[in-house]
């Protein structure tokens, strides 16, 4: 984490403040064992399971995977950023930070700062430009024939009107508000003239309604322009700035937040327009990813909130195609994905004015798994009367599948598939399972976590021994390489906890989940944090463990060589499938006698 407050006076900060005091400042908390529980902030529930453990300074919610230190609490709370809460708790617990502000993040955190307050000002220019009498007409008429004149709605999103001319921001900014005219074209307001002298500037956005575009904190970090006529593009989008990445925002998030978590689900459309539409309509957990597709960026920032998500794009082929995209890339961060396909010719925004929201909420219980729609629209579009057609089908829907990490899943709409694609011919089905096995084996996608009690997870029961004890913790470093871990969130963890020791940091919970950067990576740390498992013989129990892993990652090299050695011999290349065999049987030797598999 950047920023001028040094690390040492985090530290001290930290340990100057109390979770249980912090917390229980929110909501009412109640002894439980070692640890306090109460109804979770961060979403609805009727049973208590937001723990929080005084021993380790963390929390963590059973329900909804929320955790973290005091810093995050108060973070997710208030809704502030890691500095300001650490300035918060600062004056709280009478450290003093130092005001002398050196070095490069504060030259940053100045640039931020003048950024947003141009970006303040220009807002609050294009909204009064919006109300001008005569100015303002014709966006006011465009907004009012697309049923969009609600002061309330307006002024909640901050909605304005850049005027025709070429230099109205500038000048105004410039001459009125005093910004240089650096910051502007920093701002991404105006633009160099190409090939002018310096200095020759024009305003970037003429004719066009504003859209104040918010990060998750709801900082204005840009803004989008719509075009009331023909003209083209009809978006325009503020360039990237120090404020503004592209693909890192949703718009509406920051508002919407709130609402996804406690509902655990986030609604994905595609327009500004239909984003606020369904809020108008108090349908708020909504947000849109405006004309651009979903990022890997974009679905980590809803997973933090969120596990259940509902495309909700266009139903002409441009917006399936969004969907399509989308799909993959919210699959990848482990969400589950819904779609939901409105009438022909409505989006979000002319459904709900023509039908009402309450029907919208009735559409929404329609929603079908992406799979499921997707294999339904490939089987509609294709012909499966003949058997190259079904062939054709199968191939369509196989690269989809194989992309569902959860096997059982998988195996799930394999059934759907050939149920629907009447694809009894065994032979199909035994080809389309060899596909998806292939294709795990080549990529190996990082496995869930497995969380049912009382099965035995070694790798799990490792992070909980590391820590319980330091000379344990020191001995798997020195035993167990990281790689040997499948389980790709335990296996962050085991990264983090070694590089912690060579850092000579202490292992605790709460030091190390400030630089976690997955979620549920996040989630899981907090929760063994909260829910430590006891064990009589930890030495012994970490030796087996050792010996467990080491095992299961010999097995799955052992499985990977004799596929190798099978398609050698299927091929006839006999060389190479002695060479296969031979360092089988060497693998095999180093495994215990009775350990060799079948
Ligand atoms: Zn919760």
């Amino acid at each position: 984490m950047k920023h001028y407050i040094p690390d040492h006076l985090i530290e001290e900060i930290r340990s100057r403040s109390d979770i249980l005091e912090v917390v229980s400042a929110n909501l009412i908390l109640k002894k439980s064992g070692q640890n306090y529980k109460g109804l979770c902030p961060f979403h609805s529930e009727k049973t208590p399971s937001f723990t929080v453990s005084p021993e380790k300074q963390i929390y963590h919610c059973f329900g909804c995977g929320a955790g973290g230190n005091v810093f995050k609490f108060i973070m997710e709370m208030e809704d502030l950023s890691f500095l300001d809460v650490v300035k918060k708790l600062a004056g709280k617990c009478g450290v003093e930070l130092p005001n002398s502000k050196s070095g490069k993040s504060n030259a940053r955190q100045n640039e931020r700062e003048m950024l947003l307050s141009i970006n303040e000002k220009a807002r609050a220019y294009f909204a009064r430009l919006l109300k001008d009498d005569e100015g303002g007409r014709a966006a006011r008429e465009y907004l009012k024939s697309r049923n969009f004149y609600d002061e309330n709605l307006l002024a909640e999103y901050g909605i304005g009107w850049a005027a025709p001319g070429w230099k109205d921001i500038l000048i105004h900014l410039q001459n009125k508000e005093k910004c240089s005219r650096t910051g502007l074209l920093r701002a991404g307001l105006i633009k160099q003239k190409e090939g002018a002298e310096e200095g020759n500037c024009y305003d970037r956005f003429r004719g066009r309604i504003m859209f104040p575009f918010k990060d998750i904190h709801g900082s204005l970090i840009a803004f989008a322009g719509r075009v009331i006529g023909d003209d083209e593009p009809k978006y325009l989008n503020s360039p990237e700035t120090p404020l503004y990445v592209k693909g890192k925002h949703l718009f509406g998030l920051d508002r919407a937040r709130e609402a996804i978590r406690k509902q655990n689900r986030v609604l994905i459309m595609e327009g500004y327009f239909d984003q606020m539409r369904a809020r108008q309509h108090g349908i708020r957990n909504t947000v849109a990813t405006c004309g651009t597709a979903l990022t890997p960026a974009q679905a980590t920032l809803l997973k933090n909130h969120t596990n259940r998500t509902t495309l909700i794009f266009d139903s002409d082929s441009a917006g399936q195609a969004a969907a399509e995209r989308g799909f993959g890339v919210l699959l990848e961060e482990g969400l589950s994905v819904e779609v939901l396909s409105l009438p022909k010719g409505h989006d979000p925004d002319s459904y709900i004015q023509q039908f009402g929201p309450e029907k919208f909420l009735e559409e929404l219980k329609n929603a079908r798994p992406f799979v499921e729609s997707y294999i339904i629209n490939t089987i509609e579009s294709g012909d499966i009367s003949t058997p190259a057609g079904k062939m054709e089908v199968v191939n369509i829907v196989l690269p989809l599948l194989t992309r569902i990490k959860n096997t059982v899943e998988r195996s799930e709409w394999v059934r759907v598939l050939t149920e629907r694609a009447e694809l009894d011919d065994q032979a199909i089905l035994a080809e389309l399972k060899n596909a998806i096995k292939q294709d795990r084996n080549v990529a190996r996608p990082p496995t869930q976590t497995d969380e049912r009690p009382g099965k035995q997870n070694p790798e799990l029961y490792i992070v909980h021994l590391m820590l319980a004890d330091k000379k344990l913790a020191l001995q798997v470093k020195d035993e167990l390489p990281t790689d040997k871990f499948e389980d790709s969130n335990l296996r962050q963890i085991i990264e983090l906890f070694y590089q912690l020791i060579d850092e000579g940091c202490e292992l605790r919970v709460d030091l190390a989940i400030d630089r976690v950067k997955e979620p549920a990576t996040k989630t899981l740390l907090s929760k063994i944090g909260v829910e430590p498992i006891p064990f009589d013989d930890q030495e012994r129990s970490t030796n087996d463990c050792i010996q467990a892993i080491n095992k299961r990652s010999l097995d799955l090299k052992i499985e990977e060589i004799k596929k190798q050695r099978n398609e050698a011999l299927i091929a006839g290349e006999s060389e190479r499938s002695q060479q296969l065999q031979d360092q089988l049987h060497e693998l095999r030797s180093t495994l215990m006698p009775g350990q060799i598999p079948a």
